[in-house]
């Protein structure tokens, strides 16, 4: 598999992950939000193990970047499922709350970006 590097093509080799996932687990799964965590951190340590373990096993950008996009297909699997049951985008109250929390997020990821880019 190669690996994009720009935003368009990351987000495709996120959607490719996810039509994966559902051809393997069945695209319904409905979990719980511990479940779904479980899941989640079992990825986060298999990115762990490529950059601090296994470099003896190949291409460890590659697998790095595998289990990254792994990562990111069981955050939207998982947003996915809290969706269907009513606890994610449907439970903001109003379009004003979600806006407003994007809004926020987008200043903090501004903020952090301006300091990484006086880092360098
Ligand atoms: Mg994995």
């Amino acid at each position: 598999m190669g690996f994009r590097s720009n935003q368009e093509g990351v987000l495709e080799d996120i959607r490719i992950e996810r039509r994966r996932q559902d051809e393997k687990w069945g695209p319904d799964r409905e979990l719980s939000d511990p479940h779904w965590l479980t899941i989640l951190m079992e990825e986060v340590g298999e990115v762990a193990m490529t950059l601090l373990d296994e470099p003896e096993k190949g291409h460890p950008a590659c697998l790095t970047n595998k289990e990254l996009i792994q990562v990111a297909a069981v955050v939207v699997a998982w947003m996915e499922s809290r969706a269907v049951q009513g606890e994610g985008a449907a439970a903001w109250v109003h379009d004003d709350d979600r806006v407003a929390f994007l809004a926020a997020y987008n200043k903090t990821f501004d903020a952090a970006m301006r300091v990484e880019r006086k880092r360098k």
